[in-house]
């Protein structure tokens, strides 16, 4: 019987970081990853993490030390994530850029779009498909090993100790085990799992933008193993615009009034925050305040529909492009580029054209919908937000039929929230203690991601690559070779 020195649930961000550092320190190790490819993780369709220390920092002369980055993110936390495992993980940005860069993937710094105040996040040059291929190169060139189709099922014990992993291939049903002095989870959250959401969001549609595939199996087992759940649950939220569950096909045009600033309703019809903040913070507070609402609409007239679609885009429609925070970096581009059907989306029951809001309230059960907008438009009269406070150059009245409405709910790239962690990513059981030979990493770690998301651009998969470093680097130093 084989036993590995680390086998690893995942090949992902953090399933691969954590192997390559095993193999290439000359341990044996093997991923196991339940799809077919090495390019399905949410990893290897990711734009780019942020990372501290790196030496594409030190070249073009914009170093964010680890220490900066750490402060900005432990404050935006507020204290609810492990601080050690935070900054342990912020420092490991380097080697992250090394093992990337070793392997043949090249990065180049983005701006600071989303105003963290330093530009840590770097995008991806090589191709999605291409570059997570080449780190399942490396790490065979490092005498690692990878199995695909393999789905882990559950964690083997012996006298209270994790040591491998028993895993189902998917081909075939077959159940092979895998021997380990140690363990990673690393299995990408629980997005493909409806109860999971369900559990931790309420009875609620979550758009998955991401794969499926992790359907929160890592961390069940951990909690199985003796671990115990972290307390932050949220998700990076899309930034693109509203999602639906009746959207057909991806990215529809009529998806951008979520963000735009105009008026958004609950699912009662009333108003429930400044519509600014969501498209300002969309990745981050957007996520929480999306989950919340649950279900939200988008109510607009004709004169604001058309304007905003006949203008460059719409911040040049209010022309107050300089008073966004972060929405016009982020998505003023140009024309919107995504398809716009207003028909197509009518048809599939999130979007209503209509001559009266008394038809819209009644389309989709919005008892307050008509109240609602004769206060707006009071407010947008005495150019004054006395409820939520939004700038008075957003406050455009809906007043000129016919009316636009289209529902959305949450979408989200990946979840956040998993298994209670040390600083080490050493799986902490109800007592605080370890369970011996267990590790958790990349989102299946509850302690280092915070609710809501990182005002950090690239923070989800930057700490999934650098914590799965974290994890390798003590199993390296603690596991009696
Ligand atoms: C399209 C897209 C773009 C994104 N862009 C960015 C970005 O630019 N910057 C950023 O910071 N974040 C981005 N994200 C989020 C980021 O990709 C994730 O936060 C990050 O990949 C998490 O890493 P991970 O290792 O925890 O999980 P993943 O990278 O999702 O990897 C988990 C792996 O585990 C496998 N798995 C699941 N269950 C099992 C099982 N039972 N047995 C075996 N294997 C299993 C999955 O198939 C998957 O391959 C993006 C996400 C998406 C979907």
């Amino acid at each position: 019987m084989k036993i590995y020195d680390v086998v690893i649930i995942g090949s992902g961000g953090a399933g691969m970081m954590a192997a390559l550092t095993a193999a290439k320190a000359g341990r044996s190790c093997i991923v196991l990853e339940k799809g077919k490819h090495l390019s399905v993780s949410n990893a290897a369709r990711a734009g780019g993490p942020s990372l501290a220390d790196t030496l594409l920092q030190e070249k073009e002369k914009c170093t964010v030390t680890a220490e900066t980055m750490f402060r900005h993110m432990y404050a935006f936390s507020r204290g609810t994530v492990d601080g050690g495992l935070l900054y342990r993980c912020i420092r490991n940005g380097r080697k992250a850029e090394a093992l990337l860069t070793e392997s043949g993937i090249h990065m180049r710094l983005t701006e600071d779009l989303y105003h963290a105040g330093f530009r840590a996040r770097h995008f991806f040059d090589t191709p999605a498909p291409e570059r997570w291929e080449r780190l399942g190169k490396k790490l065979t060139e490092y005498g690692g090993e990878l199995v695909l189709g393999t789905c882990a099922k559950e964690l083997l014990a012996e006298n209270g100790r994790v040591c491998g992993v028993a895993a189902e291939n998917t081909a075939d049903g077959r159940m092979v085990s895998y021997h380990g002095r140690a363990v990673i989870i690393a299995s990408g959250g629980y997005l493909g799992n409806k109860e999971m959401l369900k559990q931790h969001f309420g009875d609620i549609s979550v758009g998955p933008l991401g794969s499926r595939l992790s359907d929160g199996a890592g961390i069940s087992m951990a909690l199985r193993a003796g671990g115990v759940e972290d307390r932050s649950w949220g998700i990076c939220a899309g930034e693109f615009g509203g999602w639906h569950s009746r959207m057909k096909g991806r990215f529809p045009g009529n998806m951008r009034w979520a963000m735009t600033g105009g008026l958004l309703v609950d699912r009662e019809g009333r108003r429930f925050m400044d519509e600014q903040l969501l498209a300002d913070q969309p990745l981050s507070v957007g996520g929480e305040i999306t989950l919340r609402a649950g279900s939200y609409y988008a109510v607009l007239d004709e004169e604001f529909y058309q304007g905003v679609r006949a203008a460059r885009s719409v911040y040049d429609y209010y022309g107050r492009p300089g008073d966004w925070e972060t929405g016009k970096t982020v998505h003023d581009k140009g024309p919107w580029p995504f398809r716009e059907d207003l028909e197509k989306d009518i048809g599939e029951g999130w979007a209503l054209r209509c001559d009266s809001l008394r038809e819209a309230a009644e389309h989709f059960s919005l008892p307050f919908l008509e109240e609602t907008v004769k206060q707006y438009n009071g407010m947008c009269e005495a150019q004054c937000d006395t409820e939520f406070g939004k700038n008075s150059w957003l406050l455009k009245p809906v007043r000129k039929t016919p009316f636009y409405v289209f529902a959305y709910e949450p979408s989200a790239w990946c979840t956040l929230g998993g298994v209670k962690t040390d600083s080490f990513c050493r799986v902490l059981d109800g007592k605080q203690h370890p369970v011996p030979g267990l590790y958790a990493a990349g989102v299946d770690n509850g302690s280092c991601y915070c609710a809501p998301y990182y005002d950090t651009e690239g923070a989800c998969l930057g700490l999934a690559l650098t914590s799965g470093i974290t994890a390798a680097e003590h199993i390296l130093e603690q596991v009696n070779f």
